[in-house]
């Protein structure tokens, strides 16, 4: 065994680290199973303990990757077979949640779920949200800076973040455990670790921001002809619901296809005429007004030819009917199981979307005839998803596929990485979203956080 690794087993216990078999009945990557490779995988309990194992890594200059859920989707988590894997999953505690501050204070192996679920019963809301909230972490949703299906109305993770603990690659403990919205004491540190994906330091707490739990939850889903009748609808609603709108969420007729097709297990609200299906949400407080002003709002939509058809929905169950078709990622998977599906989650100016769209999709033909290419996103965060499948080779085509997808990005203000970052799939193409003097400027803090270059080394950029 390694020497490295018997010292943390020695600092931390046996029980708190997996080897062998252990590690490599893990997954390295989400929704495949290919095996985890890594020298360890350590699961310190306490901050204390992280501070003392990165101690040691970084004395024997040992690479750690940190980790959460795992449920990211570019290998910012994925170790290689030299690297320890740093799980967080033993620091799972709720320390607190406040209800005159409106905040929560938790460990970053907290799932997604389980934060919202305390700040639920403490009348209060935890507004991140997306599809992998029951494995997701905390601590890996400010890593990566996550965005979701909410972002339209309460902004990214960073937005909700007050406070962070972290533990730089020395073992330095730092703690700004801060609860107030407003703090201008200079440079805001926290900010170095969120959406940091692991590389200047291993977050352990969070203090989060909490909102007023809504008290009325209204749900549409509508068909649309034109694109330009998308954005319409945005604008309006964003005006009428007078600034309830939380979810905005668009699926393009070749998303929806396949979101409700033979292997989801959806029912189709609308059959495939339309060009585009959009899921509405708005949070209020004030149920009976609320819902009037809602219906009201489609109602209006729909009288002026805006929409073509507009289904709210009535109860719980059919709420969930509605997230499920654009939740169902699995249905995604299946359908194009042979070969598989590169995927991508691009920001692109809304008035550009059309035209990019359009371009990419042009490009794809070219290469590959039976290119099937599907979209939906957070229309109002101009962020798109996007797919692309070319037949039994797909994955053996990745590179010239994320080389279109990409390329067409160019000079448009847009971004490669919307809400899922960069790890390893995007890091080639990093200089197409941020110029060499960021890069360089990153480079530069990376060095000075983490000189000997053991926190998830070569993750986002490579150093030289
Ligand atoms: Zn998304």
């Amino acid at each position: 065994m390694s020497d490295i690794v018997e010292a943390i087993e020695n600092c931390i216990g046996t029980n708190a680290v997996l080897k062998g078999d252990a590690v490599r009945e893990r997954v390295s990557v989400w929704g495949t199973n290919q095996p985890m490779e890594a020298l360890a995988i350590v699961r310190p309990k306490n901050t204390d303990e992280v501070s003392s194992i990165l101690r040691l890594c970084n004395e024997e200059g040992q690479p750690i990757v940190p980790q959460g859920g795992m449920t990211g989707l570019v290998k910012a988590g994925m170790p290689n077979s030299s690297e320890i894997a740093f799980s967080m999953e033993r620091m799972n505690s709720i320390i607190d949640v406040d209800f005159e501050t409106a905040t929560m204070t938790v460990e970053a192996g907290v799932t997604l779920q389980e934060a919202q679920e305390a700040a639920d019963a403490h009348d209060l809301m935890l507004p991140l949200d997306l599809g992998a909230r029951g494995s997701a972490t905390i601590g890996g949703n400010l890593s990566t800076n996550a965005g979701g299906n909410r972002v339209i109305r309460y902004g990214m993770t960073r937005e909700m973040v007050l406070g962070v603990e972290a533990v730089l690659a020395d073992g330095t403990i730092l703690s700004s455990l801060n609860k107030v919205l407003k703090n201008n004491t200079g440079y805001d540190l926290k900010q170095l670790f969120i959406g940091g994906e692991g590389t200047l330091g291993v977050i352990t707490k969070a203090v989060l921001r909490l909102r007023p739990k809504p008290k009325s939850e209204n749900t549409a889903f509508v068909s649309i002809n034109d694109f330009a009748n998308v954005v319409k609808l945005l604008r309006r609603l964003e005006v009428s619901l007078s600034g309830t709108l939380s979810a905005f969420e668009v699926m393009w007729c070749s998303a929806y296809k396949v979101l409700t097709g033979d292997h989801s297990h959806n029912s189709r609200p609308f059959p495939i005429e339309a060009s585009h299906f959009v899921l509405v949400e708005a949070l209020g407080g004030d149920p009976a007004n609320d819902k009037d002003r809602f219906e009201n709002a489609l109602g209006e939509a729909l009288q002026t030819g805006l929409v073509t058809d507009a289904l709210v929905a009535q109860s719980e169950s059919e709420r969930k009917s509605f997230w499920n078709i654009r939740d169902d990622i699995p249905a995604i998977r299946s359908e194009f199981r042979d070969g598989g599906v590169i995927t991508f989650d691009v920001s692109v100016p809304i008035s550009q979307m059309e035209e990019y769209l359009r371009l990419v999709e042009n490009d794809l033909k070219q290469s590959w005839s039976n290119a099937y290419f599907y979209v939906f996103g957070h229309l109002g965060d101009s962020n798109l998803h996007l797919g692309v499948h070319v037949g039994p080779q797909t994955e053996h085509y990745r590179h010239d596929i994320e080389k279109i997808v990409f390329n067409r990005l160019d000079g448009r203000g847009g971004s490669i990485s919307a809400e899922h970052g960069i790890g390893l799939i995007k890091r080639d193409f990093i200089g197409l979203s941020r110029t060499p003097e960021e890069l360089a400027l990153m480079r530069k803090l990376k060095v000075a956080l983490d000189p000997k270059n053991i926190l998830n080394p070569g993750k986002i950029f490579k150093l030289s």
